[in-house]
């Protein structure tokens, strides 16, 4: 959740009267009001929750929900929306995290036809109780994964299914990333392992080897890769020195961006 206070002028504070248009307005709780900022020359349309409160300042916070404004009771929707404007491109930024945040959730519950995150896009599940050996398919609208599981209905069995399939995907994924890296690297990976780590995606040790949670599929390639880069400088260099930070962009050069857009994703939420 990401929060915002505005503090207001006291002539803006004072202001008495409340023009509420009648445009897309709708009462969906008791003292919520949803309202429309029309769209600008540099903005789309934005819908948001206007809460009055006896406050003395506006605040802005955005979760689940989108945004939600809360505001002194007297003061005119014309200031509030003029706060909100002055504030859109925080705005526009953290709906676009709590977007990215949202697109990996829904997807985990493992049950047929349930899509996965999958490199950037996603991957149906067709889930089976059988005896035979779960494996990938590529068909005309995404890959599709047939998972076999002993119980479709057990959910202990459906993960262990999955995690077994996963692991080996991923380790021909980070193999075939690792391998775009090559000719730049100055010290190679003794090993690289897939782990089913829910608190890091990679982890490097200093014997030299580097080890990749296979959660990481969920992500796109440009973030794997960034992962990747990221434990290969720790071959270099053991910390997160300058030092380190010059090899990493070394091997990826965008990584600083990299780096920021993987923070939009919690590996937690990654467990099946
Ligand atoms: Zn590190």
């Amino acid at each position: 959740m990401s929060l915002f206070r505005f503090f207001l002028k006291k002539s803006e504070a004072d202001e008495a009267s409340d023009s509420f248009s009648s445009r897309g307005r709708t009462k969906d709780q008791e003292g919520v009001r949803q309202c429309v900022l029309s769209a600008d020359a540099e903005h789309a349309e934005l819908v948001y929750r206007l809460k009055r409160a006896r406050r003395k300042t506006v605040g802005l916070r955005i979760d689940a929900d989108g945004l939600t404004v809360t505001a002194p009771t007297r003061l005119a929707r014309r200031a509030i929306d003029d706060i909100v404007r002055s504030k859109r491109a925080w705005i526009d930024r953290k709906l676009l995290e709590q977007r990215e945040r949202q697109q990996l959730r829904p997807a985990l519950q493992l049950v047929h036809d349930a899509l996965l995150p999958y490199r950037g896009a996603h991957c149906r599940v067709d889930l089976r109780s059988q005896p035979k050996r779960s494996h990938w398919e590529r068909l005309s609208d995404g890959p599709i994964v047939r998972l076999s599981a002993k119980d479709a209905q057990s959910p202990q069995s459906v993960r262990a299914a999955l995690e077994r399939l996963w692991k080996e995907r991923a380790l021909e994924v980070f193999e075939e990333r690792l391998a775009t890296f090559a000719s730049r690297l100055t010290i190679a990976p003794r090993r690289v392992a897939v782990s089913s780590a829910l608190t890091r995606w990679g982890s490097c040790s200093s014997s030299g080897s580097i080890r990749l949670s296979w959660r990481l599929l969920a992500l796109d390639d440009e973030l794997i890769d960034y992962v990747v880069a990221h434990e290969l400088a720790h071959l270099v260099h053991m910390n997160h020195s300058p030092e380190f930070w010059r090899e990493v962009q070394r091997l990826c050069p965008d990584c600083m961006e990299r780096s920021a857009r993987l923070k939009h994703y919690s590996i937690a939420d990654l467990s099946f």
